[in-house]
């Protein structure tokens, strides 16, 4: 089966991994350009 993961935070990439062990084929997508900065994350 396969599923679509929105958000590529600590819960996607988590989330994916299980995902992924148990046999699931996983897409992600992303909608922030690059990664998140400590500024950027104080800022939330
Ligand atoms: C101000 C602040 C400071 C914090 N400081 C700390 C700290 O010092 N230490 C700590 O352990 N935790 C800290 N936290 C908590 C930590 O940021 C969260 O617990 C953690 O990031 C939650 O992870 P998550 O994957 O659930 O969500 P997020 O990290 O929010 O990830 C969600 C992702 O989904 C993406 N997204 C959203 N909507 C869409 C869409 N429609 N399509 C595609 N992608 C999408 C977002 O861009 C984001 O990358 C802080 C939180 C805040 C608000």
């Amino acid at each position: 089966m396969r599923v679509l993961i929105s958000g590529a935070g600590i819960a996607g990439p988590t989330l994916g991994y299980w995902l992924e062990r148990r046999g699931f084929e996983v897409s992600m997508i992303e909608k922030a350009p690059a990664l998140r900065t400590k500024e950027e994350e104080s800022r939330r």
